[in-house]
């Protein structure tokens, strides 16, 4: 007779404030027990997690599955089998898809999808832009609501029509509205008054390839961030809503994300792997051009943002992971606002983040922290996010002793391609489970579409 389902031997697990020699036990789909090594536990299967760490699973809580709308470029399978190779075992996805979940009817059928299609936990952020259905997507088990304040100029995708409001009225409105939910709001910063000026001088002078739009989201010293990050946190101040900043990258919104936690304020904020790996760097945007595009972030700014990271005032890391084709990214060496923005991260950004905690920027356990414990928390998925007895078994077992080397070959998205090609890391993701079945093991995802469950947050 056997005791638990699994039995993790031999690993060190990692948690936000400590790392402990311990085996871990799952009994079904949750933790049952933590034990000193080699204490007497029977399993149906043994893991031999020696010499490796044993992580609560990454919790992406921004990502663009692309289903349904544009399948060409990723659909649910794809993004959530590169989750499990990456160690992801919760991924909300992005409203920015066709029809975009702005109704509840569109957000069911989105949901419909997601039960059939997932392989890892899942939720969506429906979009926040039409009040009157706010309440009804809440009641659908959403974590959060999204909105664009960008709008996008000649292209019609990744901003597209019914996701997007810049309108300071409108989002006043829209922030007093979510705050009826009692969900967080999440708002992708952006001025589109200054941006409009700023493109019209780099247009005026011809100035239009990759490394022109490049310039142009970081002219000013971030000033189209900024700003719009002053008026979100105003509105977050006269409505009390709770406002999830995303593409933290600027100096000017850590100092502000600094006053509004000293003042108390229900704020978190995000930083997105693009920042700090591929963006800032300057001769890698030259390389790539739109492939690395995201957005640039000047190279003056990583200290900051890591010291951020460390000291907790930007509260959690998550992927932005936003897959396009090669044929959507080379029109940027001509016309840089023609070419999609985003680049894809969900499959490497943990070993990203495990790489950077051996080059000593990081601690692991802060990693944890960054990638796990804290998006669980503040978007209140009570049993995720930890590995505490009673909690989900969502496990990432990882050597950080090997190293990955980083190419197309291996990317699990729909695209083929990854800007972070060509790299070596150090922090290799061995296995994931997500509630105590294994989906990723030995190089292969092993998970069944329609295994993944909606991860509500408990009130
Ligand atoms: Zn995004």
């Amino acid at each position: 007779m056997t005791d638990y389902d699994i039995v993790i031997r031999g690993g060190t697990l990692v948690g936000p404030t400590g790392s402990i020699a311990a085996d871990l036990a799952i009994a079904g789909e949750r933790i049952g027990a933590i034990v000193a090594p080699g204490t007497p536990l029977t399993g149906a299967r043994t893991i031999d997690a020696s010499g490796k760490r044993v992580l609560p699973g990454a919790i992406d809580v921004h990502s663009h599955h692309r289903e349904p709308g544009f399948t060409h470029k990723e659909d649910i399978v794809t993004a959530t089998s590169a989750c499990a190779a990456g160690g992801v075992t919760t991924s909300f996805a992005m409203p920015n898809v066709q029809p975009p979940p702005n109704t509840v009817e569109r957000l069911d059928a989105m949901i419909a999808l997601y039960e059939q299609r997932a392989i890892v936990d899942w939720n969506i952020n429906a979009a926040g832009t039409v009040p009157d259905q706010l309440m009804g997507l809440a009641s659908r088990g959403i974590a959060a609501l999204k909105v664009f304040m960008v709008v996008d100029t000649g292209r019609d995708y990744p901003h597209m029509p019914g996701i997007g409001v810049h309108d300071h009225g409108k989002l006043l409105e829209i922030f007093e509205a979510v705050g009826e939910t009692g969900l967080p709001l999440m708002v992708h910063p952006h001025d589109q008054a200054l941006m409009a000026h700023i493109e019209e001088g780099f247009w005026k002078r011809g100035e239009r390839d990759a490394l022109a739009y490049a310039k142009a989201y970081a002219a000013y010293d971030g000033i189209i961030w900024d700003t719009a990050v002053a008026v979100l946190l105003r509105l977050q101040k006269a409505t009390g809503t709770p406002l999830h900043l995303l593409h933290t990258q600027s100096e000017g919104v850590i100092d502000q994300l600094r006053a509004a936690k000293a003042a108390g304020r229900r704020v978190t904020a995000e930083l997105n792997p693009w920042a700090v790996f591929l963006g800032n760097d300057w001769p890698t945007i030259e390389r790539l051009g739109s492939y690395a595009l995201s957005y640039y972030v000047p190279e003056k700014n990583t200290e900051p943002l890591w010291e951020a990271l460390r000291d907790g005032t930007i509260d959690l890391v998550s992927t932005d992971h936003a897959p396009h084709t090669r044929e959507e990214k080379e029109p940027g060496w001509t016309d840089g606002w023609k070419a999609h923005t985003g680049t894809p991260s969900t499959q490497f950004y943990v070993p990203l983040l495990l790489d950077a905690a051996s080059a000593g920027r990081i601690t692991v356990e802060r990693v944890v922290e960054l990638v796990a414990t804290a998006p669980a928390r503040a978007f209140g998925l009570a049993r995720k996010g930890r590995l505490d007895v009673g909690c989900d078994a969502d496990i990432a077992i990882v050597n950080l002793d090997a190293e990955l080397e980083i190419r197309d070959e291996i990317v699990l998205s729909r695209i083929g391609w990854t800007p972070y090609a060509g790299r070596r890391v150090r922090g290799v993701i061995d296995t994931t489970l997500v509630r105590g079945r294994v989906v990723y093991e030995v190089g292969a995802v092993v998970g069944e579409p329609g295994w993944g469950r909606q991860a509500r947050p408990s009130a």
